[in-house]
């Protein structure tokens, strides 16, 4: 297929040519697994609908998209800013044929993009897992920052290029360099996020937000894990959910890696490394860690990850700080064989199952079956085993609640005095015994809050804390988790 784009302020026109026949637009981004229903932003079609995402065409056709986006797995165009995750935008036909774009923009606009050029601002791929896997970024702000003779970063703002060059030289150190890359890197008040392409990646950052080397180094390891290196049971089909039990591997892993990248390349220190583990650690001390195994939190990301609520940590764990932990392990178990974990990337081959990743491990006699199966809880203690792990806030007095900055509920752990006590998500915390601090006390308080707009008082009586501040020390470093329950 191949469309012409004439993007301007709020929308993208497009004037497309195919086959007559059904044309099909991505209901969800390749990457982020949540149905994000793009093609809503179609305002107009030359074409007969038949379905929310299925049109018949003629063999060309116009249609035009709304596309006042802030996100970078979307599309967004203003009257001086481009930026393209092509799912949003391109319908498909056939799969395995070329498609190209065709970019209508003034002169004075640079185009940044790891699509082929072909010609004057058109640009190809040779099929539409290609065309679609690599956005496209344009403005006549643009800048090209060189990192190095095969790494650039398209950017309208400002970033530490000396930061990156390192990460990128480390990660390659390990699977090698597989050719040209584009960072695509934006700050924005509206949005954050990173996701992998091919050979590029689109990172939004919010403008105080400083660390950004473990997130780089994460999206730069997708280029091996993902899009190189593929779980098995991750088949994009554009239209409908699929299903993997290897997100853990996928995304945590790759958390892990970047962490040790960054470490490796010396733009984040061992305390800082050893914090990333000890966040992590600690999101496997609720309830849900009991409740479900990592192979599990993969099947339902599409229900549970991506569509966090505030009972996420009862119902389910994160397949990222699950991930990580396991990683963690493996890494701590393969020292001891005077190996590190990136021989497992290494040995394993382009479509990988878990028995693939299983079948290494053994050769150095470690098994993680149980560890991917059984509720995650289980990779906690096998690394408690393994380290000095302490729980530092075990035993102490605690209700139960995380709050957010207003003094909102936004966590209510099974079980705990809060739940006892009745308290209800979302409450806002007015007072306790009559007093605006909120911290907890020793044996039973009056706790007064706005439900639903209406006022309300609860018996609280505090127990002792299960323990979810994570202590880890290795060597003389030693580190503590952030987790703020009260
Ligand atoms: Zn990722």
């Amino acid at each position: 297929m191949f469309f012409e784009i004439k993007p301007r302020n709020r929308y993208i026109e497009v004037k497309a040519k195919g086959r007559e026949g059904i044309i099909v637009f991505p209901t969800y981004v390749p990457g982020s697994y949540v149905i994000r229903e793009l093609e809503r932003n179609i305002v107009e079609i030359e074409g007969r609908r038949l379905s929310k995402n299925r049109f018949y065409v003629k063999n060309s056709f116009t249609y035009l998209v709304y596309t006042a986006s802030f996100d970078q797995r979307e599309a967004i165009s203003t009257n001086d800013y481009l930026f393209i995750n092509p799912p949003a935008l391109f319908p498909f036909q056939e799969k395995n044929e070329k498609y190209c774009v065709k970019i209508d923009l003034p002169d004075s606009w640079k185009i940044v993009t790891s699509l082929r050029e072909e010609g004057n601002n058109s640009f190809c791929a040779d099929n539409y897992d290609d065309f679609v896997d690599s956005p496209i970024e344009a403005s006549p702000y643009l800048k090209i920052l060189q990192v190095d003779s095969s790494h650039i970063i398209s950017t309208v703002d400002d970033l530490d290029v000396d930061m990156i060059r390192k990460i990128v030289k480390e990660a390659d150190k390990i699977l090698g360099n597989p050719g040209d890359y584009v960072f695509h890197f934006r700050r924005s008040s509206q949005n954050f996020g990173g996701i992998e392409h091919k050979n590029s990646t689109g990172i939004v950052v919010p403008w105080n937000r400083k660390n950004l080397e473990v997130l780089f180094a994460h999206e730069y390891f997708h280029r091996w894990n993902v899009k190189r290196i593929v779980p098995y049971d991750l088949i994009h089909n554009y239209e409908h959910e699929v299903y993997t039990e290897l997100l853990w591997f996928a995304e945590g892993f790759t958390d892990y890696m970047a962490v040790e990248i960054s470490k490796r390349a010396g733009v984040i220190d061992e305390l800082t490394a050893l914090k990333h583990i000890c966040n992590s650690l600690s999101t496997l001390t609720f309830p849900g860690s009991k409740r479900v195994s990592l192979a599990e939190a993969s099947k339902t990301t599409w229900i549970k990850y991506y569509k966090q609520d505030e009972n996420f940590l009862n119902s389910s764990v994160s397949y990222y700080d699950g991930g990580l932990s396991l990683a963690f392990y493996v890494d701590l178990e393969l020292n001891k064989k005077g190996e590190k974990i990136d021989t497992l990337f290494k040995q394993l081959p382009s479509k990988y199952t878990f028995d693939n990743i299983n079948s290494i491990l053994k050769k150095y006699e470690i098994d993680i079956e149980d560890l991917v199966y059984s509720p995650a809880i289980e990779i906690f203690n096998a690394i408690k085993d393994l380290v000095n792990l302490e729980l530092v806030d075990k035993g102490r007095p605690y209700y139960g609640i995380r709050l957010s900055e207003d003094n909102v509920i936004n966590f209510i752990e099974d079980y705990s005095p809060a739940d006892e006590a009745g308290l209800f998500p979302k409450d806002k915390i007015l007072a306790l015994n009559g007093v605006p601090e909120i911290e907890v006390k020793e044996g039973e308080s009056i706790i007064t809050v706005s439900r639903e707009g209406r006022i309300k008082e609860f018996k609280i009586k505090s127990s002792p804390n299960p323990g979810h501040k994570v202590k880890i020390k290795i060597g003389n470093v030693e580190s503590t988790s952030d987790s703020q329950i009260l």
